[in-house]
């Protein structure tokens, strides 16, 4: 009976402890995958945040070096500007700047400078650096390209010499190393006065980040030049007489101090020059009048003289001391000559009256009349009196 009884029972509780069971399977079932899903979303929500991370620390890390870079380059601007900040010759400067922009620019291979020559009115090469830059000869008044920059006073970029049409590429010439290029105009109160140029032997070397770091270096370039060329003109200012642009007294003594510092015995010669009656003048034609008769034969003076080896110098009013560097009596007595038969022959306009004047000259020469600047100036000097003495126009040596 109990048997009967309870064997639907077994059977309903067994069917329920089946579902239940069975629920239970499922119901952990589902749970395990539901959290599975969501572990994979997490998993794949986890690499796609790694991913975006990483990309973003190559995003930080490629901008770290870029500023690292600048930091580095702006570095090297500031360590430029104070060395070029009390560098006052223009060659120094110009192999400093080149030396330096391409230390801060290493894909370049040549770095030149160029400085706009205003008396000759054209581009002179001042210094380069770089692979090869005596080899290939670089053109000493600048290509068509710093010819480009010069008229239209802007910086240039030129990916391939061989590819840009803008530019007359025929009469480069074929041996031309240079594949591409950058170059700016150095600008000094709205004047061109050089350019600095970056030349590669390999095409589509620079971009326009470069261009505008060469760009900053030509404007720091263009100060410290131009302190060199007004330290130039103030310099000469100090050393050269306003009227004839000749030496002054106190220059062609310091060069003669220096000059004998060091010397044996190779010769040199002074000629101490007079003009004659020289008042007569100034007081028939007027000072001005004078001037201009002091103009022309400081003019005659430079004729006869060597540049770079001479020095004429106006040493007094109307009188003239020059150094003839090498010559002895001999030599120096011929060219005084010629300086003395030059002006007596030379025809001076003074209101409206051909005029002409004549001048003295003394000589004396190192070793022979003396070793020391005094004595040897007193003796061109006595000479000179002697020259007056006998009836003026003419060179005394004796
Ligand atoms: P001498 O033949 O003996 O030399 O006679 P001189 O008249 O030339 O005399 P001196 O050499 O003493 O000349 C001095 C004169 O030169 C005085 C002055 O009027 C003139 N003089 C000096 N410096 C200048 C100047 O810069 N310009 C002008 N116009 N005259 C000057
Ligand atoms: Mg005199
Ligand atoms: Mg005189």
């Amino acid at each position: 009976m109990y048997v009967t009884l309870t064997c639907p029972y077994n059977l309903f509780f067994l069917f329920l402890a089946y579902i239940v069971v069975l629920s239970a399977i499922v119901f952990i079932y589902r749970r395990i995958s539901n959290s599975v899903c969501a572990w994979e979303i997490k998993k794949s929500d986890l690499y796609e945040r790694i991913n975006l991370l990483q990309a973003e620390l190559e995003q930080a890390s490629r901008i770290e070096s870029a500023l690292q870079r600048k930091k580095n380059r702006y570095l090297a601007l500031e360590s430029m500007m104070q060395k070029l900040s009390y560098n006052l010759s223009l060659e120094a400067v110009a192999h400093y700047i080149v030396q330096k922009t391409l230390d801060m620019i290493p894909k370049a291979d040549q770095c030149v400078i160029y400085i706009v020559d205003e008396e000759k009115q054209r581009l002179e090469l001042v210094d380069s650096a770089g692979v090869d830059v005596d080899f290939y000869r670089l053109p000493k008044t600048g290509d068509i390209f710093d010819k480009w920059i010069i008229k239209h006073a802007c910086p240039l970029l030129i990916e391939d010499t061989s590819q840009d049409y803008r530019f007359d590429l025929e009469s480069l010439g074929k041996t031309t190393p240079v594949g591409s290029l950058i170059s700016v105009p150095l600008i000094l109160e709205e004047k061109v006065i050089g350019i600095l140029r970056l030349n590669s032997f390999d095409k589509y070397t620079f971009y326009s980040e470069d261009l505008s770091f060469l760009q900053t270096i030509g404007d720091l370039a263009a100060v410290a030049i131009g302190n060199t060329i007004l330290y130039k003109r103030m310099e000469s200012l100090a050393l050269h007489d306003g009227l004839t642009g000749l030496y002054l007294r106190r220059y062609i003594l310091e060069r003669l101090d220096e000059i004998l510092l060091y010397r044996k015995q190779s010769t040199f010669s002074l000629l101490m020059l007079d003009i004659d009656d020289f008042k007569k003048y100034n007081d028939t034609y007027g000072h001005t009048a004078g001037d201009i008769i002091i103009k022309s034969i400081a003019k005659i003076l430079l004729k006869h003289t060597r540049r770079h080896k001479d020095i004429v110098a106006r040493y007094g009013g109307e009188e003239f001391l020059i150094y003839l560097e090498g010559k002895d009596t001999r030599s120096a007595v011929e060219i005084a000559e010629r300086i003395r038969e030059e002006i007596a022959q030379k025809e001076v306009v003074l209101r409206r009256t051909p005029t002409r004047v004549t001048v003295s000259i003394g000589v004396a020469s190192y070793p022979k009349d003396g070793r020391d600047r005094t004595t040897l100036i007193k003796k061109a000097d006595e000479r000179l009196y002697r020259a007056k003495s006998m009836g003026k126009d003419r060179v005394c040596s004796a």
